[in-house]
């Protein structure tokens, strides 16, 4: 019986795991240094966190969530984002009471939609993210906005992804944008798809973000939501910009960016690939979340950093070549002195240096050809008498020189070292 995987999940294999790893170990040296710290929750909450938080009326509760009923009957979904679980832990774990405000989190983890399969988007996925929880000002914003581009500078992907902005305001000065937006669309509501005729009653700000050509068509002239902003929003997303300027990071206002989640406010921003027409990452402020889910109002800003699509674009622009592992040095034994080697091998490998020795109990000529195969740097070679005079081969594989040594860490480090 063949038992095939699910569909829209994916084995990540050596070869792209690598490339997980290093994106990895960016995200947390970045956030090492603007002292933000890790939090790691649940795979799967409550259903109602998602409805509240999230949002009913979003694609993701409408029709994306992966719920099941548990046991006893509870209903359970598989976490389709990350935000509304990190406020349900920061409310819950009082971490408010805990740690000093700004309280910054960091997670990376796998997330879960029901979505129709193509590049780029899958059901199994993950993200890189960033909540920020305390801090009512811009400069908080402007902080988190750096994390993500510092990822991107250091993965060389800066120039093949547009950060686009714009300021969806707050309850206030949406509700009379939104009055202006109906006013505008109801016309042509007839020629538009069935889903913007759904959301025209129950989420008409999302209608911005449809990709029917038809659509796009009708709101190409739609009034701008930037033109609506009450003083203090307009103030924000002015600073906003003007820090982003003086930062030299690139920018694009795209008055069409509402975010796909409900819990969004003043401003929100996108990171969209050039050349692949695939968002990388989202966020923004979203000041009511935690009072919606229960704790007490606090503002928060935060992003999601699409971990599958910043590998799909380091794969597309053949940045992944550095990644390879090195193997510093082979070690070439014979079946009497594998074991008395060993002590050596791991030796080295606990100074860091990548070692692969002889556990095929291979020829001495097979041994050669693997330790070629896998491009080590250096073969060691201690046959039987050489062991007992306590001596070595060591052989740079690049040159091709070889020479006898004594059979010790160091002087094996040494000839590594000065090659
Ligand atoms: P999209 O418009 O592509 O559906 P989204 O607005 O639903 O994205 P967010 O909820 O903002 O996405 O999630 C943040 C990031 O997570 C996205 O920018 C994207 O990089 C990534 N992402 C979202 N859904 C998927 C998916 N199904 N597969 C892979 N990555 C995804
Ligand atoms: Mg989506």
């Amino acid at each position: 019986m063949n038992i095939a995987r699910q569909k829209g999940c994916k084995d990540i294999l050596p070869d792209e795991s690598k490339i997980w790893q290093y994106i990895e170990k960016q995200v947390r040296e970045i956030c090492r240094t603007y002292n933000i710290n890790e939090i790691r929750t649940p795979v799967f909450e409550a259903t109602e966190l998602y409805c509240r938080g999230v949002g009913n009326e979003t694609d993701i509760v409408n029709k994306e969530m992966y719920t099941f009923l548990d046991k006893k009957g509870r209903s359970i979904t598989l976490r389709p984002e990350l935000t509304a679980g990190v406020v349900r832990a920061y409310i819950e774990d009082g971490l408010s009471s805990k740690m000093s405000s700004p309280i910054k989190l960091w997670y990376v983890g796998n997330m879960y939609r029901y979505e129709k399969m193509q590049k780029g988007r899958y059901r199994e996925f993950s993200q890189f993210g960033v909540e920020y929880f305390g801090s009512n000002s811009y400069l908080a914003d402007i902080e988190t906005i750096c994390v993500s581009s510092e990822l991107l500078k250091r993965l060389d992907l800066s120039d093949k992804v547009n950060l686009e902005i714009n300021s969806i305001g707050c309850e206030k000065c949406r509700k009379e944008y939104i009055n202006k937006l109906k006013e505008y669309i109801k016309p042509n509501l007839c020629n538009m798809c069935d889903t913007c005729k759904v959301r025209f009653d129950k989420n008409p700000l999302r209608i911005l973000d449809c990709k029917e050509i038809k659509c796009s068509d009708i709101l190409k002239n739609a009034p701008v939501i930037t033109d609506f902003l009450c003083d203090d929003c307009r103030k924000d997303f002015e600073n906003i910009k003007m820090a982003l300027n003086k930062l030299e990071i690139e920018y694009t206002i795209n008055p069409r960016i509402v975010r796909g989640l409900d819990y969004y406010n003043k401003t929100v921003y996108e990171y969209v690939s050039k050349d692949l027409g695939l968002a990388v990452g989202g966020g923004g402020r979203y000041d009511k979340l935690v009072s919606t889910i229960g704790g007490v109002d606090t503002p928060a800003v935060g992003f999601g950093m699409g971990m599958d699509r910043l590998v799909l674009l380091l794969k597309e622009y053949n940045l992944v070549d550095k990644l390879n592992t090195n193997i510093d040095v082979y070690f070439l034994t014979d079946e009497s002195t594998y074991i008395p080697i060993q002590k050596y091998i791991n030796n080295l490998r606990s100074l860091g240096y990548v070692v692969e020795s002889n556990i095929q109990q291979r020829s001495f000529n097979a041994q050669f050809k693997y330790a070629n195969k896998i491009g080590a740097n250096f073969v060691v070679i201690v046959d039987k008498e050489d062991f007992k005079d306590n001596k070595c081969d060591i052989k740079n594989m690049i040159t091709g020189e070889q020479f006898k040594i004594k059979l010790d860490i160091n002087s094996i480090k040494e000839k590594i070292d000065n090659a």
